[in-house]
């Protein structure tokens, strides 16, 4: 196996070792992503002098025997919502093509103290919103495992950068399942930490009640060192959860006995992929055989989530977006050109050509604000802003939105239900594997439908983790869906472990093509 294949847990110890050095790592990735990501385009902005200079320099203090962090000179890959100092964050969107933020997200801020090399910030769906990198407004990015195909998202450069071994461990955000779903599509293993677990002060907000930040690498035992190394309570996040940050990396092998497991009853309905369904059913056996008991749960609600998700998350979304008018940051409009515009409108108006009163047309500053966000944000964001306006208008507020707020309720309900009886929910991640590019995004119905078995857990708060369970006969990974009771995510962490003790799925590379 070459070191761009290697895990980073096996990338760490031989960093330790000094069998391995930080600049050849960086120069393992260069070359892996010289000779894959012109197909992949996984990244937005690379910088590899900075990362070669950055590991230089950890390779350096190692040698002269001062401390270093538990990540040092390990390279990770970061999703273009998180804020990193100096360095362009767009969020994958027009609107903030030019936008380099003055200060680092405590998660990038955590990955600097621990020695991490920051090596680019991967592509995802425009905002976060989608879920096969489609919508971002610079190019698509493509599956590894099949390049006519998505990457899932809407991490999917997160995702497709470790699959094609151009980084060993990334940093995702989840919303609805942005994840998870990648990391099913892409053959990787990704976790959504419980609300509160990570800090998100200089992550881009999305949907403030929903969005998560985790951790996403080949093994459970790398994303527990991940997420050990970002988790924790931040005064700057008053949504973090003051709460002690278990070992993740050191606990994680530790078996489980006595483990419950319950399948979803209504995971298994019309819709999967009978492949998938097989695959998951195969992946429960295994932990059957590894003495967990199986029984099924039901989530009655779970078929609400879709429904409730696309009210929440626009409403919420619709109220982040506000911020960008033009004036504060930003893409702005010509103004030069809008001002000439509107100035022609006006002597038209006085003509009384335009059918138009000068009072009905837009003060400059009211035009700036539409020209900018008209031309600054894509399709899919103007969809979700003019739904998310429309769930909290007034007259509709109670209809929709509180009412969704209600579900929301009765969804976190059955999972508290079923978490008295087991101690992980599983089920498939996603209801197919990787679509082909362009299938679906003239259907925006049946592409929400694809967060099917992911939102539920965001609207529950809890954790939940994709992990490769199979390959379809086409060559596809299929990823098995774990969700934990809110915060015992060292638990879940040590149940996918035990699963890839004794499968090998996570081992599987995309062949070259
Ligand atoms: N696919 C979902 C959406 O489009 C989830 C996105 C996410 O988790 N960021 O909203």
């Amino acid at each position: 196996m070459s070191l761009a294949d290697c895990s980073a847990a096996e990338l760490l110890r031989d960093l330790a070792a000094r069998k391995v050095s930080s600049v050849e790592l960086v120069n393992a990735y260069a070359e892996r992503i010289c000779a894959r990501d012109g197909e992949v385009k996984a990244f937005l902005h690379l910088d590899i002098d900075a990362a070669l200079a950055r590991a230089k320099e950890i390779d350096e203090r190692r040698a002269s025997g001062q401390p270093v962090g538990k990540l040092a000179g390990l390279p990770v890959a970061i999703k273009d919502v998180l804020c990193t100092a100096g360095v362009k964050t767009t969020c994958a969107s027009k609107i903030l093509q030019n936008f380099v933020p003055p200060y680092d997200a405590t998660v990038v801020e955590k990955l600097k103290a621990a020695d991490a090399v920051l090596l680019g910030k991967t592509n995802m769906d425009e905002f976060a919103m989608g879920g096969s990198t489609e919508n971002s407004a610079y190019f698509q990015t493509t599956n590894p495992w099949d390049v006519t195909r998505v990457p899932g998202g809407s991490s999917g450069g997160a995702a497709a950068c470790l699959a094609a071994g151009m980084a060993p461990l990334s940093i995702g955000t989840d919303t609805g399942g942005s994840i998870r779903q990648p990391a099913a599509f892409c053959g990787v293993s990704g976790l959504k930490p419980t609300y509160g677990r990570v800090s998100r002060y200089g992550l881009v907000a999305f949907a403030s009640s929903l969005d998560q930040i985790g951790p996403m690498g080949h093994t459970a035992e790398d994303c527990a060192i991940l997420l050990e190394a970002i988790a924790g309570h931040d005064p700057r996040d008053s949504t973090s959860a003051n709460l002690p940050v278990p070992e993740y990396s050191q606990s994680f092998n530790q078996p489980l006995q006595g483990l419950k497991l319950g399948l979803v009853r209504e995971h298994f309905g019309l819709g999967l992929d009978g492949e998938i369904e097989a695959a998951v059913r195969e992946a429960v056996k295994v932990y059957e055989s590894l003495g967990a008991t199986v029984k099924d749960v039901s989530l009655p609600h779970s078929k609400y989530g879709i429904a409730t998700y696309y009210i929440i998350a626009p409403s919420e979304a619709s109220s982040n977006l506000a911020r960008y008018d033009g004036v504060h940051y930003g893409y702005r409009t010509d103004e030069k050109q809008m001002l000439e515009e509107l100035l022609a409108e006006q002597k038209q108006a006085e003509a009384g050509g335009s059918g138009k009163e000068l009072a009905d047309l837009d003060t400059p500053l009211i035009r700036l604000y539409r020209k900018t966000r008209a031309e600054g944000f894509g399709p899919e964001v103007k969809r979700r802003i003019m739904l998310g306006t429309y769930t909290l208008s007034a007259g509709y507020y109670d209809a929709y939105y509180v009412k969704a707020l209600k579900v929301r309720r009765l969804i976190r309900g059955d999972y508290d239900q079923a978490f008295e009886e087991v101690d992980f929910v599983v089920g498939p991640t996603t209801p197919n594997p990787a679509f082909k590019l362009g299938e679906k995004t003239d259907d925006p119905l049946s592409m929400y439908l694809e967060d099917l078995y992911t939102v539920p857990t965001n609207l529950a708060g809890i954790g939940g983790m994709s992990i490769p369970c199979g390959l379809t006969k086409g060559g596809l990974p299929i990823g098995l869906q774990l969700q934990c009771r809110a915060f015992d995510e060292e638990r879940l962490l040590q149940a996918a472990a035990m699963f890839q003790r004794a499968t090998d799925w996570h081992l599987k590379r995309p062949t070259r093509s």
